[in-house]
């Protein structure tokens, strides 16, 4: 696809005076698109003037290249762990102010989220920006890409909302690793004047429509009696054995749960000594389903592991649910169809479906409950490479990359082009949400 020169925000005079320009905000074209003598007319118009805008979001990332590429480096040399990452969450939010984004640092109560808003009210695209690390690994899962390229999205979206009407927002969603950020995020209402979410996770497949399974997680401790282990067990109550129990109750269970669940954990305390019989134990578990309602079942069952032991063994059990439940990733395929349609024109063969069967969960779930979303999976490096492994840390960082995260951002601009010039799209997409919603799945 050609790409003009332009400004850093993909317009310039010359370009606003030849460009056809409906200037009708997208209620004005929902009246007028109902009414029969314009219909033909007015669809000629849409095509063209989004192709245009298609061509000036395209012209606007390659201007913004040189500082994606130094933003996403600069964040990947500095790993924060979940809601301490005031550097990306800084840095970001400065680039967006820089380039006219109104920001809100610090919203729904969390230090290192913010939201940059450029444009005023409806239709309102939110493109989500992570940037938490893991613990040793540093930026293991790529989420300095994730975040540049929702920035590079949105910069390169200005010229759209200047032309269309509506708004762009980058929400900065933290702490998607450990803590579900989002979760959080979308309780406390960051959401509701959303129309449609969207952000692209490097992975090692370009597919459009990704799948994450409910989630919740778990902190079990077990107290038992310290004893000498040789001279008086018989006096001791053995806190690790309970442990011990509870998981290999977990192993059978899990040979009779529904394939695409998983239960999994560590233990993180096991006793102090050989010699002395373990007065506390403590382990962390994750279950998770396809559905909540089979993740309640899942989480009752679990339960019951940890109880029997405590029956068996004497000791005390203690457990905490995790604040947030991971919601089931709902992709909304009219999005994700735009989306698809926006890389393949970029020469990625992306599929619509990913079809690894690949079972992880992301606090996104939870937004995709709450707005019509997508969170497609963009390829970095080969399929044999591990996301949370030292090898994708280094693709995070790597020439394939940047340019997963340079076309992240040119599909994500050319479908918000697709959402805001006309209202086939983004009807469309809000039909699909409501029709789900009606028929109230999860
Ligand atoms: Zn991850
Ligand atoms: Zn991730």
């Amino acid at each position: 696809m050609g790409r003009r020169s332009t400004g850093g925000n993909g317009t310039s005079p010359g370009d606003n005076q030849n460009r056809i320009r409906p200037h009708l905000p997208v209620l004005e074209w929902s009246a007028l698109l109902s009414y029969n003598g314009k219909l033909s007319l007015l669809k000629e118009t849409a095509i063209l003037d989004s192709k245009k805008l298609k061509e000036s979001a395209l012209a606007a990332v390659e201007s913004l290249r040189a500082d994606l590429h130094a933003l996403s480096l600069k964040i990947h040399g500095s790993p924060e762990l979940g809601f301490q990452e005031t550097g990306a969450a800084g840095w970001l939010s400065g680039f967006l102010e820089n380039q006219g984004f109104s920001v809100s640092r610090g919203i729904c109560d969390m230090p290192t989220a913010f939201r940059a808003s450029y444009g005023q009210g409806s239709p309102a695209i939110a493109v989500l920006a992570e940037y938490d690390a893991l613990p040793k690994l540093g930026h293991a899962c790529g989420h300095n890409l994730i975040c540049t390229g929702s920035a590079g999205a949105a910069v390169a979206s200005r010229g759209t909302v200047d032309e269309c009407g509506g708004s762009i927002k980058v929400i900065g969603t933290p702490a998607e690793e450990l803590y579900g950020g989002k979760i959080f995020l979308v309780e406390r209402g960051a959401f509701a004047d959303v129309d449609v979410a969207m952000m692209v996770h490097p992975g090692v497949i370009d597919a459009a429509a990704t799948r994450f399974l409910a989630c919740q997680t778990l902190d079990v401790e077990f107290f038992g009696k310290a004893a000498h282990a040789a001279a008086k067990p018989e006096e001791g109550v053995n806190a690790l054995e309970a442990m011990l129990l509870s998981y290999a109750g977990i192993n059978a269970l899990r040979q009779h749960i529904r394939q695409s669940a998983r239960i999994h954990g560590i233990i993180t305390d096991g006793g102090e000594a050989p010699n002395i019989v373990p007065a506390h134990s403590a382990g962390s578990f994750i279950v998770r389903a396809e559905d909540d309602p089979y993740l309640i079942e899942l989480e009752d069952r679990v339960m019951e592991c940890f109880r029997g032991a405590a029956a068996a063994t004497g000791a005390r059990l203690e457990y905490r649910w995790g604040e947030g439940r991971y919601a089931p990733m709902r992709n909304n395929l009219a999005l994700a169809k735009l989306f698809q349609n926006n890389m393949q024109s970029l020469g990625r063969n992306i599929y619509l479906h990913d079809p690894s069967r690949s079972y992880g969960s992301s606090d996104m779930g939870n937004v995709s409950q709450v707005v019509p979303a997508i969170h497609p999976s963009v390829a970095i490096a080969p399929r044999k490479v591990q996301l949370h492994s030292p090898e994708f840390a280094e693709a995070a960082a790597s020439g394939a990359g940047q340019r997963g995260m340079e076309d992240a951002a040119r599909a994500m601009a050319m479908t918000i082009v697709d959402l805001l010039s006309g209202p086939a799209g983004i009807e469309k997409v809000k039909a699909e949400f409501y029709r789900w919603k009606g028929e109230g799945q999860s």
